[in-house]
């Protein structure tokens, strides 16, 4: 078996192309326009990268897009005022300060300062906790694209074995919410599951979300399974230079699986497409419109 190749990059396109739209809508109709803010501390030079990609990607779509950069020595204090100064700005519908921040700076304070209605990454206890329980919540970007991908795929979810490797809060937890909400049978693993391959091989899905280059074989794939692979790692090539790939062995998995996502070209695209769509959503709630589906 070939696995079809679930293209992210195109299906982003097709993403930012309705958000477009709806942008454009809310300026015509309603004379808004929604802005995102991104908040950058120091100068890792991936972040760098990260927020660039981001900005340009607003623009794009119509919207407004305001980026702030601090010094990586900034004091705690100053990077609060900061934040607490797009919360009240009108203008601004959706705030996004860049993780990592640097070790001097409490992260789950500074992201608990946002105001949970403009938290467009959805890191917020309050709409971590809005998740948990079902209710409307800010999505974290990165599942629910990975989410948007699979059920594009699939159709519906209900009763699939889905297997999401590693537990962070940005990724794996919030993804198990999510599949668990379409009615999967979620389980999660992470450094310390014991028989990796063997919880991995029962997986109609397999969500890679680790941060280890190319770790997953094509034999802990399940024959026709969907894999999602979220990982970014950058490996040196043979010939010199290096490049990117996945947390799965991309060519082996392949080889097995029903479906499967590249790396570059998908989660990664949807990612910032959803951050877009997260803004929007944020603009019309906060005007009382009808939000997008
Ligand atoms: P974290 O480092 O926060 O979490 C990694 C998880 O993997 C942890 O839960 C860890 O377990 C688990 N893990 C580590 N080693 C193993 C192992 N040998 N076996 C099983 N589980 C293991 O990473 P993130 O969730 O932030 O990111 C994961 C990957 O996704 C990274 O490559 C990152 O670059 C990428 N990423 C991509 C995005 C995109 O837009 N495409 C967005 C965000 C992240 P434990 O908890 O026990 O330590």
């Amino acid at each position: 078996m070939t696995a079809t190749v679930i293209d992210g990059k195109a299906f982003a396109a097709k993403v930012r192309g309705l958000v477009g739209e709806q942008v454009a809508m809310l300026k015509a109709d309603h004379g808004i326009t929604p802005g995102l803010s991104v908040v950058l501390v120091g100068d890792d030079p991936a972040s760098q990268v990260y927020v660039k990609s981001k900005g340009k990607m607003t623009v794009e779509v119509g919207m407004k897009s305001v980026e702030h950069r601090m010094d990586a020595d900034v004091s705690e204090t100053d990077l609060l005022a900061m934040v607490q100064s797009l919360n009240v700005d009108p203008t601004i519908h959706g705030i996004l300060v860049q993780l990592p921040l640097p070790e001097h700076l409490n992260s789950d304070l500074v992201i608990n300062s946002i105001d949970p209605a403009k938290d467009v990454d959805g890191f917020h206890i309050s709409n971590v906790g809005l998740l948990g329980t079902g209710q409307k919540a800010m999505v974290p970007c990165t599942p629910l694209g990975s989410l948007m991908m699979l059920r594009d795929q699939l159709g519906s979810l209900s009763g699939l074995n889905a297997v999401i490797i590693g537990r962070s809060n940005i990724v794996g937890k919030p993804m198990a919410q999510l599949l668990l909400g379409d009615s999967c049978t979620v389980t999660i693993a992470h450094s310390r599951t014991k028989d990796l391959a063997d919880v991995v091989r029962r997986a109609d899905i397999v969500v890679a979300a680790v941060g280890r280059a190319q770790m997953v074989p094509g034999d802990w794939i399940k024959p026709g399974a969907t894999v999602i692979d979220v990982g970014i790692n950058r490996i040196d090539k043979p010939e010199g230079g290096t490049r990117l790939v996945g947390d799965v062995d991309y060519d082996s998995c392949a080889a097995v699986a029903g479906a499967i996502t590249p790396v570059p070209g998908g989660v990664g695209p949807m990612t910032i497409a959803c951050l877009l769509a997260n803004t929007v959503t944020a603009c019309c709630r906060a005007n009382n419109l009808a939000e997008p589906e």
